[in-house]
């Protein structure tokens, strides 16, 4: 199964990619996670990325569905995959849509994740992420058992640098004027599937279950 998580940043799409990987046994493939590895390990692909996230504003499509595409190819993608923040604009997903096609598969179905832009701030505000393997929690909404330390893998959990007030109202505006189109792309093609995103996480998880199964 071929999956695509659709929504403004911080609508929830990393958290229920996540839940989704572990009970489907499917990778979860996040540009996002990819370009804040290599910044971290201080890759020449991070030095790049860095600048433009750093801004709020979409690293260019040349080097993202590059790696995109790079990391779909690999084994375990084999059977599927979720993507969370690819695609992010029409050209990622004309090309995504090719490239499959060529191969003879698609994408099975894109869920988009409704989340309105007031409830996004304080989402962003109160994330906190883990370097390490990625996991995400809120301070208010998803508390880690010990503060400040990730449940998974006990790494410290920081304030993305991106997660700032000013930067989430560029994401914001990146996001209606580039990624929100994708919606009705996939409409046309007959496979997106709304979710109310501001349920519970519990209850987001089981109407995307309900949609998969
Ligand atoms: P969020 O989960 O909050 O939406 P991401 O981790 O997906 O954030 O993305 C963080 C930043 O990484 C984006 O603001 C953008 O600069 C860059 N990025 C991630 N995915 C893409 C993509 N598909 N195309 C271009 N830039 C991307
Ligand atoms: P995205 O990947 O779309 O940017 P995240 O999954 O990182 O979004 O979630 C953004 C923030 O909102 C995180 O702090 C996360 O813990 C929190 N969050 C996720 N789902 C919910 C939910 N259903 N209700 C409240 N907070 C949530
Ligand atoms: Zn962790």
């Amino acid at each position: 199964m071929k999956i695509i998580m659709l929504g403004a940043p911080g609508a929830g799409k990393g958290t229920q990619a996540q839940m989704i990987a572990e009970k489907y046994h499917l990778p979860h493939v996040s540009t996002g996670d990819i370009f804040r590895a290599n910044i971290k390990n201080g890759t020449e692909l991070g030095r790049e990325a860095k600048g433009y996230m750093d801004r709020g504003v979409l690293v260019p499509d040349e080097l993202t569905v590059r790696i995109l595409l790079d990391r779909v190819a690999q084994e375990d993608c084999k059977n599927g995959y979720i993507l969370d923040g690819f695609p992010r604009n029409i050209p990622q997903a004309e090309v995504l849509d090719k490239e499959l096609e060529k191969l003879g598969d698609k994408i099975d179905v894109a869920i988009d994740m409704e989340v309105p832009d007031e409830s996004i701030i304080k989402r962003m505000m109160g994330r906190r992420a883990c370097t390490a393997c990625g996991a995400t929690y809120h301070i208010e909404n998803v508390p880690p058992k010990k503060e400040g330390i990730c449940d998974k893998c006990g790494e410290a959990l920081i304030l993305r640098d991106d997660d700032k007030e000013e930067t989430v109202k560029n994401r914001l505006n990146v996001y209606h004027e580039q990624t929100q189109p994708l919606i009705d792309f996939y409409t046309e093609k007959g496979i997106l599937k709304t979710v109310d995103g501001t349920q519970d996480m519990m209850d987001v998880f089981k109407t995307i279950t309900d949609i998969l199964e």
